[in-house]
């Protein structure tokens, strides 16, 4: 098996006297898609936020490539070799296509082929198309694409989606989902959060399901697609 690129355990988070996670565990391994599954408000925005220090865990342990991490300033967890696309894109409105990329490309040398302003435009020919443009001026398509961009420029070893697809119409969902699946073929270890789980079962490797702030289920692509029942137990569809 692959090395693990990101091992979670034991997590418990808080915010103020209330416990949002409960134990959370998962792991990716290197060049594995995983998703985090489950219903509005269970716990996944949260279980992404604890990883990367965003809310700090009172418990638990985060390893990256094995390094403890947990306690780490964001920051400094990110550049262990985390890229965040957050939920609702978050790019900058009045900064143009390229310079939204530009603004935080990091780890230039790392890796054999790294992630470069011309690499981003050929991996998504749109964002070429308009690179001059406000990042405010794009579609819902667009924004995403330039979201995944701006992840990639840092150069991640673990690329994290947080709800990558909300909003979007169906026809440019199955755009998005048909990048990621390229990223992956090409060996980019991905872990994607998600409410929709049909797109993702035709590309992810492994899937955990968070219910109530505890992992309720977790299993390979070919047992989640053996237990029809999942989905309308945790999933509600
Ligand atoms: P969604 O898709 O709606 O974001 P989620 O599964 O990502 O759902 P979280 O956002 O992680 O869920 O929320 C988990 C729990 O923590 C929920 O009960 C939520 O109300 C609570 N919570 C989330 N953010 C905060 C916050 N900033 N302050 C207090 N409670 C919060």
């Amino acid at each position: 098996m692959a090395p693990t690129l990101l091992h979670v355990q034991d997590l418990h988070s808080f915010y103020g006297e209330s416990q949002a996670l409960f134990g959370v565990f998962l792991s990716v391994h290197a060049g594995e898609m995983v998703t985090l599954l489950g219903r509005n408000g269970m716990g996944k925005t949260t279980t992404l936020k604890s990883i990367l220090g965003l809310v700090r865990p009172r418990d638990g342990v985060v390893r990256i490539e094995g390094h403890a991490v947990q306690g780490q300033p964001a920051h400094r967890i990110a550049r262990a070799g985390l890229g965040l696309v957050p939920e609702g894109r978050q790019i900058f409105p009045n900064l143009t296509v390229a310079e939204n990329l530009v603004a935080t490309a990091a780890n230039p040398t790392s890796g054999a082929d790294p992630w470069t302003l011309e690499r981003v435009f050929t991996f998504f020919p749109r964002l070429a198309e308009r690179r001059r443009q406000m990042g405010g001026q794009l579609s819902g398509g667009e924004q995403q694409m330039l979201a995944i961009g701006r992840a990639l420029m840092t150069n991640p070893k673990l690329l994290m989606l947080d709800e990558a697809t909300e909003g979007l119409a169906p026809m440019v969902r199955a755009e998005i989902w048909r990048c990621l699946a390229q990223l992956k073929a090409d060996g980019q270890s991905i872990l994607v959060i998600d409410k929709y789980v049909d797109a993702l079962t035709r590309i992810a490797d492994r899937h955990y399901i968070i219910e109530k702030g505890r992992i309720a289920w977790y299993g390979t692509n070919s047992d989640f697609l053996d237990e029809p029942a999942l989905k309308e137990r945790y999933l509600g569809v």
